[in-house]
């Protein structure tokens, strides 16, 4: 139920249906909006920064799908790509220049990228690389963050950020207790902890995300990438970076093009797949040829470099150039400092970085996911539904990033900091 201000008739009936037959009523937990309180938004269209929903309510959209629409929903160039592939037919099981013009693009942008192998999610692309760090090392434990979210990997579900943070989760019943054991997790931008892990255990790999965003966004403290950087290389493991969020949305290269340090694997996912089911994995030629077939670990695909996704990838990579990222990044400043401005007296934190912003209900900054689940959750919530009641479609979760991207203008912009405004003066 929402507020009475937001017409919701249409998403109620379509909801109800959805409980029927889809397990709460959606097909990927954050989408539920039970952690504002709130039913969720049927979505009829997209266009440009705006969303229409089942009730012909019209939203500035910040969440993008939750980070692929770097442009947007249905930017012509893209929709023109996607069209133009499918007529030519929408899958081979075959090899196409699409995929090596995509693998080209990507190896061009990312430096610590000469290969890659394409998937269909972000969360296979996970699970594949810690296989190949796991083959290459010859070792079988992980170190992750708490409140990083990998995907839904077996071995990497234990003290996630994103859904499993909202719904407050640890970890998931179903996980084998080996593959839970496999995992080690340490707070974030706690060097200490790394330190200590590293020296108890022979790790495969240290994977992280480089700038986390499914806690909201924590940015990595003054070297501490540098420092993981360091130790993996000392204790033998593989550095793991997942840019399935932050690659080629906080730079053209991503995060590791933006702080130069280069990790030896890259897990990449959202953007690179323009809004259709594309992922992937990748790093030195030395390591990345020791998947099949040209090595023997073993990883594969029906739809892995789908044509029409590679080619909505290809369509939203071409439209990247330098003076989009300098946009990007106004755009970003200007939401930040609007929600700081909205935000008057009340105690917030709004953390930003190119393309990403998060407003923790807090009164201190927020640098791990403890601190960002000290968070006032509830008062978060009810600001969101204030939002959504005036025209504004915010992450429904304290515990994710907002997306600003190229289609939002300066009049979406205004909008939603003079709806913030009224939505603080309400909770
Ligand atoms: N890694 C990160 C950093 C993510 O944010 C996500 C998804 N939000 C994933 C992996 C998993 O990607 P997918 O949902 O495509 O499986």
């Amino acid at each position: 139920m929402g507020p009475s201000s937001l017409r919701d008739t249409r998403s109620a009936e379509l909801y109800a249906r959805a409980l029927n037959v889809l397990p709460g009523g959606v097909n990927s937990p954050v989408r539920a909006m039970r952690a504002i309180g709130r039913d969720p938004l049927f979505v009829v269209r997209g266009e440009g920064a705006e969303l229409v929903d089942a009730d012909s309510n019209r939203y500035v959209d910040w969440v993008l799908s939750w980070g692929p629409l770097i442009h947007g929903h249905a930017h012509p160039d893209i929709v023109a790509g996607v069209t133009d592939a499918a007529q030519r037919g929408t899958s081979f099981g075959a090899p196409t220049a699409g995929e090596v013009e995509l693998a080209e693009e990507v190896a061009r942008r990312m430096p610590a990228v000469e290969m890659l192998r394409m998937t269909s999610s972000g969360t296979e692309a996970s699970m594949s690389a810690i296989r190949l760090a796991r083959a290459a090392t010859g070792r079988e434990k992980l170190l992750k963050f708490a409140g990083a979210y990998h995907g839904h990997v077996d071995g990497l579900l234990a003290e996630a950020g994103s859904g499993l943070a909202t719904q407050g989760l640890p970890a998931s019943p179903g996980v084998p207790a080996a593959a839970a054991a496999s995992t080690i997790v340490v707070p974030w931008n706690d060097p200490d902890a790394v330190r200590a892990a590293c020296a108890e255990h022979e790790l495969a790999a240290i994977l992280a995300e480089p700038m986390p965003a499914n806690m909201g966004l924590v940015p990595p403290a003054e070297g501490f990438l540098d420092f993981l950087r360091n130790q993996a290389t000392e204790n033998g493991a593989l550095l793991v970076f997942d840019e399935v969020i932050s690659g080629f949305r906080v730079a053209a290269g991503g995060a590791q093009e933006a702080t130069g340090v280069l990790p030896d694997l890259v897990v990449m996912g959202k953007i690179i797949g323009g809004g259709l089911p594309a992922a992937a994995y990748g790093g030195s030629r030395a390591l990345m040829e020791h998947i099949a077939p040209a090595g023997d670990v073993y990883q594969a695909g029906t739809l892995s470099g789908n044509p029409v996704a590679v080619a909505a990838g290809l369509s939203t990579l071409a439209l990247l150039d330098d003076a989009a990222y300098t946009r990007l990044a106004a755009i970003t400043e200007t939401l930040a400092d609007g929600l700081r401005q909205a935000a008057g007296d009340h105690p917030v934190q709004v953390q930003s970085t190119c393309g990403l912003v998060t407003i923790f209900f807090s009164a201190h900054p927020v640098r791990d996911l403890a601190a960002a689940q000290a968070c006032d959750l509830a008062a978060y919530g009810r600001w969101c539904q204030a939002l959504l009641a005036r025209g504004v479609y915010p992450p429904a979760s304290q515990f994710e990033a907002w997306f600003p991207s190229l289609a939002h203008t300066d009049e979406h912009l205004e909008r939603t900091v003079i709806a913030a405004t009224a939505a603080f003066e309400e909770v």
